[in-house]
């Protein structure tokens, strides 16, 4: 049977962390390579995709601190570290004829489009990919907050948390590999456990606006498609 996709539109959530593959600074050309061409698996299906991407793989707003500098200028030089990721994709992704724009929370006009919703739901419906870079615009936010905010802005079926694990767990699966993993758990757990999945403003903003979430191991090649295709991997947060 061919696969056969159960979202229409969906929001990918891809942390500067998955980006960086087994390095712990810069981006990794072969995991760029690897999402682009899972990307462009689905997207044959018909998918609309919008990808909102993270920064920590270059710099996160709280590094500043440590440095002796204004928390709000690491805040923006994080954002910024997010459009530099933005722009590797989107070229890694037309390189293979998958049309994608970024777009930017913070006007860079040279460079991207700003973010204007309506744009962004127009080349969503043409079929184009979406990455969406510098976060929400706004110090003290984080990426993830930025991915449950344009999930409901674009209407998206679903948000899907890229993670180098696979799903939710009771513990870090890493530090304790025998520990739970969740086929299933509600945002009020994930919030009242502190578990490690999105910080709790974006788990926060998807329970209070109904968002399903599903955080998915994307370091294997295909689980995407698994994903977008309902097969029950990852962990499903909801309710
Ligand atoms: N950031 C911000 N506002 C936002 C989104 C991001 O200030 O709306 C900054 C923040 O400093 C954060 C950095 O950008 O540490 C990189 O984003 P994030 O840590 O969410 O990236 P990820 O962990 O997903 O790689």
């Amino acid at each position: 049977m061919p696969d056969k996709a159960i979202y229409k539109r969906i929001l990918l959530k891809i942390s500067g962390e998955v980006l960086a593959g087994d390095k712990s600074f810069g981006l990794s050309s072969p995991v760029l390579t690897q999402v682009a061409e899972d990307l462009k698996a689905i997207k044959k299906l018909g998918v609309q995709i919008g990808v909102v991407i993270g920064g920590g793989n270059i710099f996160r707003g709280f590094q500043a601190e440590e440095w002796s500098m204004d928390r709000v200028t690491g805040d923006f030089m994080g954002m910024l570290a997010t459009c530099i990721n933005a722009l590797a994709l989107q070229d890694i992704l037309e390189q293979r004829e998958v049309p994608t724009r970024v777009m930017t929370a913070i006007e860079m006009s040279d460079m991207a489009e700003l973010y204007i919703r309506r744009r962004a739901l127009r080349h969503l419906e043409k079929g184009r990919v979406v990455i969406f870079s510098a976060g929400t615009g706004n110090p003290y936010f984080t990426t993830d907050t930025a991915a449950s905010l344009r999930a409901m802005e674009i209407n998206a079926d679903v948000l899907l948390k890229a993670t180098k694990v696979d799903g939710v767990f009771n513990e870090d699966p890493i530090k304790v590999p025998k520990t739970k993993k969740f086929d299933k758990i509600s945002y009020i757990e994930i919030l009242n456990k502190k578990l490690k999945v999105m910080d709790s403003t974006a788990v926060s903003l998807c329970m209070d606006n109904k968002m399903p979430l599903i955080a998915f191991n994307l370091k294997e090649k295909g689980n995407l498609l698994k994903v977008v295709c309902g097969k029950k991997i990852g962990t499903l947060i909801n309710k």
